[in-house]
């Protein structure tokens, strides 16, 4: 423990954001990190729990007490290396986690948590800036060969562990390059794709066998995969959306989320986008539906398109700014949010449902919406009903559907390894990762549908393990 009296000298800290009217005339990230001595003062505030809740609310089981004290006594280079053994890309958790870890920590009992995310950003980017983080190719070689399909956080994790135990590793990816939504989908103003780009040098240089542009079940087939490898990783990713099917949903003007987010960050690389699908939300009055992630995000990058006007339209109703009592510490808070791209603008509509697109010509005119109320019945469960009288129309060029996602693709070669589903659609796997035929395992949003970077990390490392202990009757891997 730093300081023993460290939470009580030391007020919470938080980084600071590059102002808003400069941030949005970029695609930047735009944090603005706190001081090294400010860091040191801000881990000194961690009281070393005798049963430390941050440990649990970290999906990845993270060593935060360790590297807190670390960091206050100025001991970096020990604290990546404490980082490390739990946490593959810290660097992308530091930025983007919604760190439940601090909702859980002992001082938010009184909303004044350490810091840990920022601090564990902190210590890899330093470790990064200092050379520290080298590739950690094995030194023997097992003889077994591990196909990882899909390269978001989930596979790319799986496929370092798994190369770092001496198998041999091809991580494929249908895209043209390795990432996942870490790389095509997150803005590059939450998460610069030169971060994502370094741990990919990171695993081509420790060996593993990158292969991008290859759509498994297309360019290679299911008994292909089980011909040549002893055993399949699939971390395929959730990536059916959700849909609304209302009268006008044809029209031009109605798009996916995803078909607005992929081509700005093909733009901020530089690559050359065909016409057809260069969206931009420039000029234009946008309504977004669905007010998580994905939804912020194209709110975030309306505002840098220069968008006329936003709304954000959300069914649920709005969240209490407070803990309601049924929800106390450490449980994760529901309370209202406002992310980064929330403070720079846009309207926000709560329990609203989406009846209808109207338009002109095929274009897009109006959406048109009526107010809703939650209720409970008889057992509890809140109840959605309309408020007769509450309809209202939104004029709009552009709507962004960004409600969620459903399940992984399966039709394709998921169906021809003939692996179970479970009742959502997902990759049905149990606490072994290992699906229904045996040798193929799933990890990451696939399996547990759509969730977050740091569980997919978590799943990915799982996975690893697994598979390991599957091809050789036992694991040295954490
Ligand atoms: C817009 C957006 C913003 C988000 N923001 C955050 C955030 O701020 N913080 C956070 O923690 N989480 C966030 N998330 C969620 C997070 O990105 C996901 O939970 C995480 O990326 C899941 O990782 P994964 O490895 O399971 O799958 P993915 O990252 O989805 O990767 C799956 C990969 O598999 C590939 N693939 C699919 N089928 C095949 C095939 N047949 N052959 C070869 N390759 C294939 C896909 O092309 C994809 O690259 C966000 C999600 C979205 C959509
Ligand atoms: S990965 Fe997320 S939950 Fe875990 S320590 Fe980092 S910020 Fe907290």
């Amino acid at each position: 423990m730093g300081k023993i009296t460290g939470f009580k000298e030391y007020e919470r800290k938080s980084h600071g954001y590059h102002p808003v009217k400069e941030r949005v005339g970029h695609h930047h990230e735009f944090m603005v990190p706190l001081a090294e001595d400010d860091l040191k003062l801000q881990g000194a505030r961690c009281m070393d729990c005798g049963v430390p809740f941050c440990h649990n609310g970290c999906p990845l089981g993270n060593f935060i007490p360790d590297w807190n004290d670390l960091v206050y006594h100025g001991r970096w280079q020990e604290a990546i290396r404490r980082l490390h053994a739990t946490n593959n890309f810290p660097e992308v958790t530091g930025r983007i986690c919604p760190a439940p870890c601090e909702s859980s920590c002992v001082l938010n009992i009184h909303n004044t948590p350490v810091t840990i995310k920022q601090i564990e950003c902190a210590i890899v980017d330093r470790a990064f800036d200092s050379g520290w983080i080298a590739p950690e190719a094995p030194t023997r070689r097992t003889g077994k060969k591990v196909a990882v399909i899909g390269s978001g956080p989930a596979g790319m994790a799986a496929a370092q562990q798994l190369n770092r135990a001496g198998h041999t590793v091809t991580l494929f990816e249908r895209d043209d390059r390795i990432g996942g939504l870490m790389m095509y989908g997150i803005p590059d103003f939450k998460l610069e794709k030169r971060v994502v780009q370094r741990r990919v040098e990171q695993l081509a240089a420790e060996g593993v066998q990158l292969s991008p542009n290859t759509h498994v079940g297309v360019d290679i087939s299911a008994a292909q995969l089980r011909d040549e490898f002893d055993a399949v990783c699939i971390c395929v990713g959730s990536t059916v959306p959700r849909d609304l099917r209302v009268p006008g949903r044809e029209l031009s003007g109605v798009h996916f989320a995803m078909e607005f987010l992929v081509p700005q960050n093909r733009r901020n690389w530089g690559d050359r986008l065909d016409p057809a699908h260069d969206l931009l939300a420039t000029g234009k009055r946008v309504v977004i539906l669905g007010g998580g992630d994905t939804g912020s995000d194209c709110l975030g990058t309306s505002i840098r398109h220069g968008a006329k006007h936003i709304t954000q339209i959300e069914l649920l109703p709005e969240p209490p700014d407070q803990r309601p009592s049924d929800n106390p510490w450490p449980q994760w808070p529901r309370v209202m949010r406002e992310s980064t791209s929330h403070e720079e603008g846009g309207e926000r509509m709560f329990a609203t449902l989406t009846k209808s697109f109207e338009g002109k010509g095929g274009k897009l005119t109006a959406l048109n919406a009526v107010r809703v109320q939650w209720q409970p019945d008889a057992s509890g469960r809140p109840q959605m009903s309309e408020i007769p009288g509450s309809a209202f129309s939104i004029p709009c060029d552009m709507v962004l559907l960004a409600m969620g996602y459903l399940h992984p693709e399966t039709a394709g070669f998921v169906k021809d390894l003939g692996c179970d589903l479970d009742e959502r659609g997902n990759l049905k796997a149990g606490a072994d990762y290992q699906t229904s035929v045996p040798g193929v395992f799933a990890a990451g949003d696939a399996r547990r549908g759509q969730s977050l970077v740091v569980w997919a990390i978590a799943e990915g490392r799982q996975a690893a393990r697994q598979i390991d202990r599957y091809l050789m009757g036992e694991t040295h891997l954490p």
